[in-house]
């Protein structure tokens, strides 16, 4: 196989970029749907439907079944394997489109489906401890001093910041609002660009970074515009060239 130019490799990348971006926008929008009929329908249960053992309203099966947990699979006796593996089986088949991760409750063995199922609800204990969690945050005023600001690339080619901790080496959000189009657009590439804030806590001037990024917005609009000439002319000569044989031929 011939190897890939440089070009080539830029274009393979930034297709693929692009079939991500228009994957999560699709995931996106189906979570949004489900969480919205959740809250119409009432999906989730509270904790004293809960603690009165109602059923998963996601999926129709237990929260708890009292079990315990699935031991490592080498552990298991020869029944409980085989009851793990059907389990499993018939879980695979109820959830095989949901494209999402499991969950189940510590000491229970029923798994539920991160997209079919609303998770459990919050006990007081656990409330307690988040609560206790946020307090030992820092506030927003401290923490201002460790964001930076990112350039998100979005698949509509509109560039939108995005403020997340230094610390985050990458951006994890894959789909954003974007204002421009007033819809839930994909990001496609994100770059940072330094700290969000000045030293006595504005937020940074955006104008240079501003004109930075349009600077950069129009390099690549006018690369993809000779690309899409390159290629128009080169379809135009092909066009040209069966025109020609089929000519020759009548
Ligand atoms: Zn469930
Ligand atoms: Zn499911
Ligand atoms: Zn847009």
């Amino acid at each position: 196989m011939a190897k890939l130019t440089e070009e080539q490799k830029r274009q393979r990348a930034a297709k693929r970029a692009l079939r991500s971006a228009l994957e999560a926008e699709t995931d996106d929008r189906r979570r949004r749907e489900r969480d919205e009929r959740w809250k119409r329908e009432g999906t989730h249960l509270s904790w004293a439907d809960y603690m009165a053992g109602e059923p998963c309203r996601g999926c129709g099966e237990p929260m708890y079944d009292g079990l315990g947990d699935w031991y490592p699979l080498m552990k298991l006796s020869e029944l409980e394997k085989r009851e793990y593996e059907e389990a499993n089986q018939r879980y695979r088949e109820r959830h095989a489109d949901c494209r999402d991760a499991r969950w189940s409750v510590s000491g229970s063995r029923v798994t539920h489906c991160c997209f079919c199922c609303p998770p459990p609800p919050m006990g007081p204990k656990q409330m307690e401890k988040l609560a206790r969690l946020f307090s030992s945050w820092p506030s927003r005023e401290e923490s201002k001093k460790d964001l930076d600001t990112w350039d998100l690339t979005l698949r509509c080619d509109h560039v939108v910041p995005h403020i997340q901790h230094r610390e985050r080496s990458h951006v994890s959000t894959r789909v954003v609002d974007c204002p421009e189009c007033g819809e839930r657009r994909g990001v496609v590439s994100s770059d940072r660009v330094g700290p969000a804030y000045r030293d006595d806590g504005t937020i940074r001037e955006r104008s240079a970074a501003d004109r930075e990024r349009l600077a950069r917005e129009l390099a690549a609009a006018e690369a993809k515009l000779t690309r899409q000439q390159k290629s128009a002319a080169a379809t135009q000569r092909r066009v040209a060239e069966l025109q020609d044989e089929l000519g020759s031929e009548s």
